[in-house]
């Protein structure tokens, strides 16, 4: 991706944010677990014949005292579930635990134990280069992604069955129970069903190629005439503004961006003056050009009461399509389906902290978006609309959505 270098004057040189000093300090000694178990820092284990990666949560006790994963009852039925698709637990997978030592009493590993040994996870995944990475679990998929993923992680429901085609990892990351929660719910055909399913998907993607993102601009612009120009059929655009809720005094629309194809987009700060502001009105007021965002009624409630405009020919909400698609609770933010769908963790956690209103309590506080750099607000916001625009085409294959004339 790049950002138009004749058409930004904005400063794009910034320093790196200084390393938070505990960050240095993850590691075995920090953690101290393994000073206890039999079979200290457990090896991965397995012949990796169909690289995949199971990724466990931690070694119990029988596979303390073998020294190898997954040697109990959760392993057994694990290993039953997979070949029953054609694989060999221990002979085509390599299997590692979020947690390399048994903790003491069974119990579930600490944020800190997960932290401390992901930098282990981190040197096995770089060592095997994996096709497909199996989180078993929460503790797993918070191993594997809980430094890099800067909202809730919320639970295991949330993440499993997708096929995530991470681009730091450059491998699909396809979570789903851990085992020992489907031998617990064993008489929940249900359960089995989903367990069995995710595996068989995490496996098919073995022999699917790895998609790269495109690249995209990001067009920062100041007089806002080339959005007069625009031919396109479809554009999505978002907007970044001071809070949640428009109708309180003193709130404005501050930057926009609109993305009139999946690898361009327009962002740009709102101007002061109506006659400054027009082209992007007209946009808004242009018929011809069919409108998504994600979530549009706050697009639209905002356009109305602060841009005093009201948007023409809605045809897409790309929210509403993740909700139809699947309606688990949590999954229909822009930044989950961003990751899930094109494998991108984290393009806002530079702005977002930013955009939260100061009273959480009350939806019309203002946030402290005019305290955000600019030039990172205004990609942010562009990378926003782009990838709302690239969600929605891929809603609409998937639900073979037609457009209403227009
Ligand atoms: N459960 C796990 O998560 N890992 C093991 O190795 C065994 C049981």
């Amino acid at each position: 991706m790049q950002r138009s270098k004749e058409t930004s004057t904005l400063k794009l040189d910034k320093k790196k944010p200084a390393k938070k000093p505990q960050d240095k300090q993850l590691n075995c000694n920090t953690c101290g677990l393994y000073k206890f178990p039999l079979s200290p820092k457990m090896e991965p284990y397995g012949n990796f014949r169909k690289e995949i990666m199971l990724i466990g949560e931690a070694p119990g006790e029988t596979e303390d005292d073998r020294g190898k994963p997954f040697q109990g009852k959760s392993g057994r039925m694990l290993g039953k579930f997979l070949k029953r698709i054609g694989v060999d637990m221990f002979e085509d997978c390599i299997i590692v635990n979020a947690i390399r030592c048994h903790p003491d009493e069974n119990r579930t590993p600490h944020k800190k134990e997960i932290d401390c040994c992901r930098v282990l996870l981190k040197e096995t995944i770089n060592e095997y280069m994996p096709k497909v990475i199996i989180p078993l679990g929460g503790v797993a998929v918070q191993s594997l992604i809980g430094d890099r993923w800067k909202l809730d992680l919320g639970g295991i429901t949330k993440w499993r069955g997708w096929t995530i085609p991470d681009q730091d990892l450059k491998c699909w990351i396809c979570p789903t129970y851990h085992p020992s929660f489907v031998l617990r719910d064993e008489e929940d055909a249900a359960v089995d069903n989903i367990f069995q399913r995710d595996l068989e998907n995490a496996f098919q993607h073995t022999q699917l190629p790895f998609p790269k993102n495109a690249p995209f601009e990001i067009e920062i612009i100041h007089d806002l005439s080339p959005l007069n120009d625009i031919k396109a059929d479809l554009a999505a655009f978002d907007i970044e503004t001071t809070g949640l809720k428009p109708h309180a005094t003193g709130h404005r629309v501050v930057c926009a961006s609109v993305a009139d194809s999946p690898a361009h987009a327009y962002a740009f700060m709102i101007p002061g003056t109506r006659r400054e502001r027009e082209p992007f009105l007209g946009f808004l007021r242009n018929k011809a050009i069919g409108k998504m965002a994600h979530n549009i009624k706050f697009e639209d409630t905002w356009c109305r009461h602060r841009l005093r405009t009201a948007v023409e020919n809605w045809q897409f909400d790309s929210m509403l399509a993740a909700h139809i698609i699947d309606n688990r609770e949590g999954i229909t933010s822009l930044k989950f389906q961003t990751y899930i769908n094109f494998g991108i963790i984290d393009y806002a956690s530079k702005v977002t902290p930013y955009l939260y209103g100061t009273d959480y309590k009350n939806a019309n506080s203002h946030n402290r978006i005019y305290d955000a750099d600019p030039d990172d607000l205004l990609f942010y916001c562009g990378c926003d609309s782009i990838y709302e625009y690239r969600l929605a085409m891929r809603q609409i294959n998937e639900i073979n959505y037609s457009f209403l004339p227009f």
